[in-house]
């Protein structure tokens, strides 16, 4: 998938197209690959779970660029995966009057 397209389904709210593409499910097999299949928060707490998500360590909304890169891809568990992404929408939230002036154009 190419870089104008991922970056055409983030306007549209629609990057559910792009976690079925074929580009995305082999990239994500193969990032379970790299880390075994264990959760690689867990790990760096000395843990060893089971992974079952891959969660882009640069969010893909805010670097397309960075979507289909493995290195910015972690296996991790859902327990982890959710805890990163409240900590991340807290993250965008505090911005959010930014947002709101870039959408008036
Ligand atoms: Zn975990
Ligand atoms: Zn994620």
């Amino acid at each position: 998938m190419e870089l104008h397209k991922i970056q055409q389904l983030i306007n549209q709210d629609n990057l559910v197209k792009f976690y079925q593409s074929k580009a995305w499910r082999d990239l994500r097999t193969a990032a379970l690959k790299r880390d075994n299949y264990e959760c690689q928060e867990c790990k760096r707490q000395g843990r060893v779970e089971p992974a079952q998500n891959v969660h882009h360590i640069k969010e893909v909304k805010q670097f397309p660029q960075l979507a289909l890169i493995l290195d910015n891809l972690e296996a991790i568990c859902i327990n982890c995966h959710n805890k990163e992404h409240k900590r991340l929408e807290k993250y965008i939230r505090k911005k959010k009057p930014k947002f709101l002036n870039e959408e008036r154009w």
